[in-house]
């Protein structure tokens, strides 16, 4: 059976902040105290470098990690652990596809297609390298609900699209965009795929596979793991012919004077010392996701979204943004008379951990003609009570400013 007060007592964190309601997990989500331990362990038990030492220590180090992307792999439906490349997180991944695999493909005059609800992470390299290369991006509109306009998306796309970058889960919104739909229509048009997961990996069901994805990114931190660890999953068949951006050791197979012979993937994107702790971390992560039911969480974190909603919709002058059919554990919110900071400053004030701003979606608030929102974030440690102390207070700030 699933219970968040189970899952609850796995996370240190919350014993050391009794009072404190967290609902700012699309930004962060807390560790597990499996993940946090076994960090600390390697460092004090096992810390050596990976690839490199003949030593029995530093080859289990090497095993650990190797066995690491095996399990990134499967948990992503990977066909090898080849397909998978260690980052810093979902940003470095996309800037990693858009200098190694577009950059040398974009001529001018050429498209890059996204949407008008991309991170920042998702929308400033694509727009960088089409200013660079005299490229134009195109962006696709989303419905008053907040869903993606898949009828402007096909007209958009076109023989002159070199690459569409779409984000799975939005951030600001919530939205469930349908990926699977996305990337056959591009398909079709034999345009490469690259998706946003950073929202959607701690509890939706991946598998790169059965989606055909090209490109899949995402981060450790936003899935129990460590920051400053994230993945890039790419097609063997692009990962082989893309150019490493970053140079350095490790990353080669032989290097003279006059040239040198890049190692294969992923090992070709990982030069210089890697993140190893944030490796292991992140496997530690998925193992204590893969004891968590995803179907079960689903279905809670849906009540619990569904239950904050209704809540807050009763609140006088209170507007829901991103009111997708499909939608993920969060919602956005806004006051006429209460910008979005004041309203999150109160409620940190009541112990009650919002994010409030653009959340670096700005041309989506531009869209939308709004500064901001604020937004409550669920994960499956949170509760109904909890729910319960956001909305009172709400309600009281609401009063407040009346
Ligand atoms: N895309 C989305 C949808 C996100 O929510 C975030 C993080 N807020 C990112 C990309 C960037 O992730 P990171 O900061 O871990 O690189």
């Amino acid at each position: 059976m699933f219970d968040p007060e189970i899952i609850r007592s796995h996370f240190p964190f919350f014993s050391h902040h009794p009072e404190l309601v967290y609902f700012a997990n699309a930004a962060t989500t807390q560790k597990p105290a499996s993940v946090i331990r076994g960090i600390a362990g390697f460092y004090e038990k096992e810390n050596t470098n990976v690839h490199r030492g003949l030593y029995k220590l530093a080859a289990n180090t090497s095993q650990k990690y190797e066995q690491v992307r095996q399990k990134v792999a499967d948990y992503i439906g990977a066909e090898k652990k080849e397909n998978i490349v260690f980052t810093s997180g979902t940003t470095a991944g996309i800037n990693l596809v858009a200098q190694s695999f577009l950059a040398p493909r974009l001529q001018p005059g050429d498209e890059v297609v996204i949407s008008i609800m991309e991170h920042h992470a998702n929308f400033i390299p694509w727009q960088q390298l089409c200013k660079n290369k005299k490229a134009n991006l195109r962006i696709v509109p989303i419905n008053k609900k907040g869903e993606l306009d898949i009828s402007a998306f096909k007209k958009t796309i076109s023989q002159k699209t070199k690459m569409v970058a779409a984000v799975h889960v939005s951030n600001s919104l919530g939205t469930i965009n349908p990926i699977k739909e996305i990337i056959d229509i591009s398909h079709k048009k034999n345009i490469p795929v690259l998706i946003d997961g950073a929202q959607s990996a701690a509890h939706f069901d991946i598998d790169v596979n059965k989606l055909d994805a090209d490109f899949f990114v995402f981060s450790g931190h936003k899935m129990y793991g460590p920051t400053g660890i994230g993945i890039l999953y790419g097609k063997e068949e692009f990962l082989i012919n893309m150019q490493p951006a970053v140079f350095g050791g490790d990353a080669i197979k032989d290097v003279r004077i006059e040239e040198t012979i890049f190692a294969d993937p992923p090992k070709k994107f990982e030069p210089g010392t890697q993140n190893i702790a944030g490796v292991i971390g992140l496997g530690l992560a998925i193992g204590f996701l893969n004891k968590i039911n995803k179907k079960e969480a689903r279905i809670y974190l849906n009540k619990l979204t569904e239950y904050a909603t209704d809540e807050l919709k009763k609140i006088n002058g209170l507007e829901i943004i991103g009111r997708a059919k499909n939608k993920s554990a969060l919602v956005s919110f806004i006051f006429e008379n209460i910008h979005p900071h004041d309203m999150a400053t109160f409620l940190g004030a009541e112990n009650i951990a919002v994010r409030a701003g653009n959340h670096c979606t700005q041309p989506l608030m531009d869209f939308l003609k709004i500064p901001g929102t604020v937004r409550a974030s669920f994960s499956v440690y949170n509760t109904f009570a909890e729910v319960d102390r956001m909305v009172g207070a709400v309600r009281e700030t609401e009063a407040f400013f009346r």
